[in-house]
């Protein structure tokens, strides 16, 4: 018999469990994990490398612990394409927007606390809440994936949790949410709490509406979250952000660990973001691929939840799963999330899209 996790003295809350993770397989096509499908730029590949070659000369230092200029050029993004004045003294960074929200719940929820999510949504926010020692509660929705404002607003008055998740657009849904029931939720949230409440924009460059960052402005115990992993295509940077009050970004100091993000990460990010225009390029091609599948998928005759997002949910299937498989015998690997009935497909290139809606073309044959 050999030794496994369960023979070790790990935490109760642990045991049993899997680890977060999508399926990494080598198959042509690869519409799985919302990635940007399109390669860095050669000029911008470059200059990495010139800026890491910098950063490598300095690296027998700890780096710059507050990320200073990288936090300045990130608030001067933000305050270009949301509309909102932001100063460096609004953003923080870590490695991902997952390390974000593991910060924003080890500083406001805890042993003892409470978060809530409104399902089906990004799995992470349960799963970090469990690695933070957060209580998880699961939030209702309406059939149409929508978020059901007056059963939430009753959920977080009832259960008075400590931090609120809104995923918008919600992932994997598509769907985004109108600032209206956000704000409602935050209302809710202040007048059983108050606590805070985590917008979680990882997709928003690919939304038709706008950010919902002008809602920061006199709202103290609001954050907004981005990643520079879909929009910014770059995913194995590693590189997420929230905007928030400056309090905000002081309290997760008391969390972070010292030199959280290493000099090459930081030089990466800043190389990434003097190529902002070329990159948001890009967004607004895939956006056009993402109505282009929307459009596909329902001359197919399969149902399709709005999209906001690089990603289309699309069903209903009696047996998702088995679905998910006869499209990957055609060589297009998409994302089984667990939602009954559903599956989710990532916009890629033009010829990565074509080949998928072959295969739901192929499987809609087979079904008459
Ligand atoms: N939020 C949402 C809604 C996501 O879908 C993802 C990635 N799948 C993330 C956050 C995390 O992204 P990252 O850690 O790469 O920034």
């Amino acid at each position: 018999m050999s030794f496994g996790i369960d023979d070790l003295p790990v935490r109760d809350e642990l045991r049993g469990k899997s680890p977060y993770g999508a399926p990494q397989l080598d198959v042509p096509v690869r519409l799985n994990t919302n990635e940007n499908p399109y390669p860095l730029p050669e000029p911008l590949v470059e200059r990495i490398a010139e800026r890491v070659r910098e950063a490598a000369r300095r690296l027998n230092r700890y780096p710059d612990r507050d990320a200073v200029e990288l936090r300045t050029r990130l608030a001067e993004y933000l305050t270009k394409t949301a509309g909102h004045p932001v100063g460096v003294e609004n953003v923080w960074a870590a490695n991902g927007s997952n390390e974000v929200i593991q910060q924003l719940l080890q500083t406001f929820g805890g042993p003892g606390r409470t978060a809530i999510g409104f399902e089906p949504s990004y799995s992470m926010h349960a799963l970090i809440a469990r690695g933070t020692g957060t209580g998880w509660i699961s939030g209702p929705r309406h059939e149409d994936f929508t978020i059901d404002v007056p059963a939430a607003e009753k959920a977080i008055a009832e259960h008075r949790p400590d931090v609120v998740f809104v995923t918008t657009p919600n992932n994997p849904t598509g769907n985004a949410v109108p600032a209206e029931a956000v704000l409602a939720l935050y209302e809710a949230a202040q007048a059983a709490k108050p606590s805070m409440v985590i917008v979680d924009e990882a997709y928003v460059e690919f939304s038709h509406g706008a950010s919902l960052l002008p809602l920061l402005e006199g709202r103290p115990n609001l954050v907004v979250s981005r990643t520079m992993s879909k929009a910014f295509g770059a995913a194995g940077l590693r590189l997420g952000y929230l905007a928030a009050h400056p309090a905000v970004v002081d309290a997760v100091q008391l969390v972070r660990l010292p030199y959280h993000l290493s000099a090459v990460t930081q030089a990466t990010a800043l190389a990434a973001l003097e190529h902002t225009d070329t990159l948001l390029g890009y967004v607004e091609q895939l956006k056009t691929e993402r109505d282009r599948l929307v459009a596909g998928l329902r001359a197919l005759g399969y149902e399709v939840t709005e999209s906001d997002a690089n990603f289309v949910q699309f069903g209903r299937f009696e047996d998702s799963h088995a679905v998910w498989r006869k499209i990957l015998d055609r060589g297009v690997l998409v994302r089984d999330n667990g939602v009954p009935g559903w599956l989710r497909v990532t916009a890629g290139t033009p010829a990565e899209n074509d080949a998928f809606l072959d295969a739901a073309r192929d499987l809609k044959k087979e079904q008459e």
